[in-house]
């Protein structure tokens, strides 16, 4: 049972109750007790809260089941140009809370919960994050997805149903220890899956030219299975479609040549089949060239195109008997969005379909390819671009290998007319590189078979501008657009409340009062650094209450939600030049945080809209890090050349914060003193000069607030909806549009 509610949780259970039509939550409760009783078969006796978190959820679902059918019969009513969003990652986060804010039904749903006796906040704490993304990247895609829903326009996202998403982190003695995410184990009340729509996707085999066309033989196969997810605009009555694919073994995978003993095998053998949906590969911004991810790449990219042709080819325009053979007319309705390189094969399996399927001429495919696919670059670190070796795909993707040769053929023969004689050029812009290994740079591949490039914020965009290895007959197409900040974590300005919530949740967690790469171990050593600079820092008697290091454990979508409006100062310090953009920057910003930061991604834009008075802006800009670059950087003058610098790396290597080890920190410190590559040092004089600046504005409370409101005030342009109608007028030649559509009857 729940536990009884405080005076002040009654007080404003009360408050809502004016706003919460007395019919719908008599509806509610019912609907409620039907599905306790009929979809969870308990009773009140038995049922736990997580069952009681089910039966809303369904309850809740129940309201969007109308709304979904109704749009999906508008949309092909209408025949409206559809776009298609492709990621590898959607870190959507939780969805009842979300789903009750734009079906408009929190009110009504917090007391009906009320009446039940249950409390609707804890009931909502019991729902796992779907963490199927990184960071910035897959959050993006799930803000997308939101807007384009409440923009009104014809999309889908496509993505893998991972069946663990970004795994748990423990901090155990102060060092990252990862937990599976086994976030399916309980069920997912908002997901359907379609087993009747399920695609075959094809690998490895090889390639047959024949006088009828090429064809790829010989394959293995293994089955995509959808699973949809409902995606409600804002009070528009539109439910728009996330489809994740899962994998699964046909029934006579292995079975070919069955034997007696072979039987049993080749059931077990089914998981290596299906293992290509199990898991999210934690690497944000890192490229690490595994076969297993690669099969995720093509295994969505092949199942989604699919799904796209077959949509178009049944819709009222493409079922025409002229369309039908030609398909020259699918850029009119359909979009392509590649998030990042990771859906890049879209473009070669695109072609595939186009040229061996659909038997069009190599010149006309290639124009339908390039004028339905648009890419989003998420980042200029050389280590997260993705460069997969030549043999790999020779084995895996043979066909689409040859698709690419050629692709790079035709491309390489433009430039060398463009620019006759220049063969480093036609070295830096083909898609192939030379090396040791050859490797194709999806990069480039997803610039050429690209009608509309774009960066993620402006800073960002000038950057891929000026190293951009393509031109295109236009010149260097390429838009700046910005992430959007987050529809869930909205605008809490009560602070004295968002602290509290927050340190009440410090306190509960942590006791206290208020496969590795080289990447990947520095970061875990980063974590230990933090956690044991807290040892020291929180166990000393002088500091005493006056400051706790904390490191966020299992940092994630609700964790945001809950640590982004209760802070004052934001850290955007990423040395100029390195951070595309952020997104965490723009949710401080909107929540009323004050940022303290370089001119580094969309940093740059928020100083802008809000003033560069009303941000502590310190560091190098970009032309500095070049100048510094072509100078040469020496962290060890700024070392010897700034008392405290010196002290602080002093105390970490000499084991001041690791009494039992006091090597422990070594490797870290002779990194920063000897291969920075982000040159930190360069920046730490400026920036402890800004900090005193932020500490001498924080006793001036009338100030500190000025400069919030102006935050605030500047913030719309971060907006996703304000993003995505850029994307949609700019890329993908469709209208946003705030009108609603008919609502359906909701449930009784
Ligand atoms: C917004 C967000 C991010 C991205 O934050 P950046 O500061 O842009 O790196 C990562 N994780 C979660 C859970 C987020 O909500």
């Amino acid at each position: 049972m729940a536990k009884p509610l405080t005076d002040q949780e009654k007080k404003k259970q009360i408050s809502v109750r004016g706003l919460a039509g007395v019919e719908n939550v008599a509806d509610l409760k019912t609907n409620f007790n039907r599905h306790l009783h009929f979809t969870l078969v308990k009773d009140r006796n038995v049922a736990t809260k997580r069952d009681y978190y089910f039966a809303l959820a369904n309850t809740v679902r129940d309201h969007l089941v109308g709304r979904w059918i109704r749009t999906q019969q508008h949309y092909y009513e209408k025949d409206p140009k559809r776009v298609y969003y492709l990621s590898l990652e959607f870190y959507m986060g939780r969805t009842l809370q979300n789903t009750m804010v734009n079906l408009a039904l929190e009110n009504a749903c917090d007391e009906a919960t009320y009446q039940l006796g249950l409390d609707m906040e804890e009931l909502q704490d019991i729902e796992e994050d779907a963490g199927l993304g990184n960071g910035g990247l897959g959050r993006l895609a799930a803000c997308f997805l939101d807007s384009m829903a409440s923009l009104g326009l014809a999309a889908y996202g496509y993505g893998i149903r991972y069946e663990f998403g970004i795994f748990n982190q423990k901090i155990v003695n102060g060092w990252q220890v990862e937990e599976a995410d086994d976030w399916l184990r309980y069920g997912n009340p908002w997901e359907k899956a379609r087993p009747e729509y399920m695609r075959p996707v094809h690998f490895y085999g090889r390639v047959d030219h024949t006088a009828d066309g090429v064809q790829w033989v010989d394959t293995q196969v293994v089955l995509a299975l959808p699973y949809d997810t409902p995606v409600p605009g804002y009070r528009n009555n539109i439910v728009n479609t996330m489809r994740l694919w899962s994998a699964k073994a046909p029934c006579d995978f292995n079975l070919k040549d069955f034997n007696v003993g072979g039987y049993i095998q080749a059931v077990l053998d089914r998981n290596l089949a299906e293992n290509i949906s199990r898991v999210l590969y934690p690497n944000d911004n890192f490229f690490e060239g595994k076969e297993l991810r690669l099969k995720q790449e093509y295994f969505v990219v092949a199942a989604t195109l699919q799904d796209i042709i077959r949509r178009f080819k049944a819709s009222k325009f493409g079922s025409t008997e002229y369309v039908r053979m030609d398909l020259s007319t699918l850029p009119d309705k359909v979009a392509i969005q590649l998030n990042d390189t990771h859906p890049a094969l879209a473009i070669p399996e695109l072609m595939r379909i186009l040229v061996d399927i659909e038997k069009l001429i190599w010149e006309k495919a290639w124009d339908i390819v390039v004028r339905t696919c648009a890419y989003t670059n998420h980042t200029v670190l050389p280590e997260a671009l993705e460069r997969w070796p030549v043999d790999l795909f020779q084995n895996l993707l043979p066909r689409h290998l040859e698709i690419i040769y050629e692709i790079n053929k035709r491309h390489l023969e433009r430039i060398s007319k463009l620019y006759p004689g220049d063969q480093d050029r036609l070295r830096r812009m083909s898609l192939i590189e030379e090396g040791d290994v050859k490797k194709i740079n999806m990069a480039h591949l997803c610039i050429v078979g690209s009608h509309a490039v774009n960066g993620v914020a402006r800073i960002h965009s000038e950057i891929i501008k000026n190293t951009s290895i393509c031109t295109k007959k236009n010149g260097i197409l390429l838009g700046h657009f910005l992430f959007g900040s987050n529809h869930t974590v909205l605008p809490n300005l009560n602070f004295k409340e968002n602290k509290m919530k927050f340190a009440a949740h410090l306190e509960e967690h942590y006791k206290v009062k208020i496969n590795p790469t080289p990447g990947y171990h520095t970061a875990k050593m980063i974590i230990k650094l933090i956690t044991s600079i807290g040892d020291i820092v929180n166990n000393d008697p002088v500091v005493g209450d006056r400051l706790k290091v904390i490191f966020l454990e299992n940092y994630r979508v609700t964790l945001a939600e809950k640590v982004i409006p209760a802070a004052d100062l934001s850290e955007q310090i990423s040395t100029a030049g390195t951070e595309a953009s952020g997104t965490g920057n723009m949710k401080f910003m909107l929540n009323g945080a004050l940022t303290i930061g370089t001119m580094d991604g969309a940093n740059v834009e928020m100083a802008e809209e809000a003033g560069e008075e009303n941000l502590f802006i310190f560091g190098m800009r970009v032309h500095d890090v070049e100048a510094l670059d072509k100078k040469g950087y020496d962290a060890v003058s700024y070392y010897n050349g700034i008392p405290e610098l010196k002290q602080a790396i002093d105390q970490i290597s000499g084991g001041f914060f690791s009494p039992t080890q006091p090597d422990l920190f070594k490797d870290l410190v002779n990194m920063l003193m000897h291969h920075d590559r982000f040159k930190v040092f360069a920046d730490y004089e400026d920036y402890m000069k800004c900090q005193e600046k932020v500490s001498a504005l924080y006793k001036n409370p009338k100030e500190w607030t000025k400069m919030v409101i102006h935050n605030i005030a500047g913030c719309g342009k971060f907006s996703s909806d304000r993003t995505i109608s850029e994307y949609a007028r700019e890329i993908w030649g469709m209208e946003p549009s705030l009108e609603k559509i008919a609502a359906p009857d909701d449930p009784r």
